[in-house]
């Protein structure tokens, strides 16, 4: 399996982003709807979001689970970037966006929305700009659902690749937990956009940074989340 998958990425883009079948597109139908499922809020699977004590966990939502096509198609999308590609992920962040649009307004007339920045630092711009994408587009549809949706690039990483390399262990370990720095605090309460929700640290610590320099957070949507383990189970791996 995994040695058709380096083979269709090889000669993808002629295929499909997600099960490597031939067509013209991007994506064909079938991981066009594993892609624009049911938006739903999808933080389950990710143990960091989910205080222990049953707090309320950090509210995200999403369209699909990050496995199968789905993951392959993000997956190929960060590394290639095709533009097609793209504005089938950038559409589905809409169409997120604008399913959470009918929540947020009953909390807020405005909403700031903070692309979330890449963790891989070696590939800091490349990654900034395509949440960036995703942050543009959902800023769009909330604007278009009616509120008043600005796009906040206030959040960078604290350390270059570098910086770390220097550091003690345990100062990198400090530096992991630490690494987002708020470049000034929005007004309007925050929507973080991030591809992929995995354990949850990145937009845990993105919530707090925010939390500590005055912000309010009201929740996140990224492409697809790490499925729950029954959910992984159930399916979603063609
Ligand atoms: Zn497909």
């Amino acid at each position: 399996m995994k040695a058709l998958r380096a083979a269709a990425d090889l000669i993808w883009p002629a295929d499909c982003a997600g099960c490597g079948a031939e067509l013209a597109g991007p994506l064909c139908t079938r991981c066009r709807l594993e892609l624009l499922g049911p938006v739903e809020r999808r933080e389950g699977g990710s143990p960091r979001l989910v205080p222990a004590d049953g707090g309320p966990a950090l509210a995200v939502w999403s369209s699909a689970w990050y496995a199968g096509p789905v993951r392959n198609a993000i997956v190929a999308w960060k590394r290639q970037g095709r533009g097609e590609l793209e504005r089938e992920l950038t559409r589905a962040a809409a169409r997120t966006a604008e399913a959470a649009a009918r929540v947020l307004a009953q909390i807020t007339p405005a909403v700031a929305v903070v692309p979330i920045p890449s963790r891989a630092l070696r590939n800091w711009g490349e990654g900034a700009r395509r949440t960036r994408a995703l942050a543009l587009a959902a800023a769009e549809a909330l604007a278009g659902a009616g509120l008043e949706a600005t796009l906040e690039d206030c959040l960078a990483r604290r350390a270059t690749s570098r910086e770390q390399a220097g550091l003690a262990a345990h100062q990198r370990m400090r530096g992991r937990e630490d690494a987002t720095r708020v470049r000034y605090a929005p007004k309007a309460p925050c929507l973080l956009v991030d591809d992929v929700l995995t354990t949850g640290a990145t937009l845990l610590d993105a919530e707090r940074s925010l939390a500590a320099a005055g912000a309010t957070v009201l929740g996140a949507i990224v492409l697809a989340a790490t499925p729950a383990q029954s959910q992984t189970l159930e399916g979603g791996l063609p």
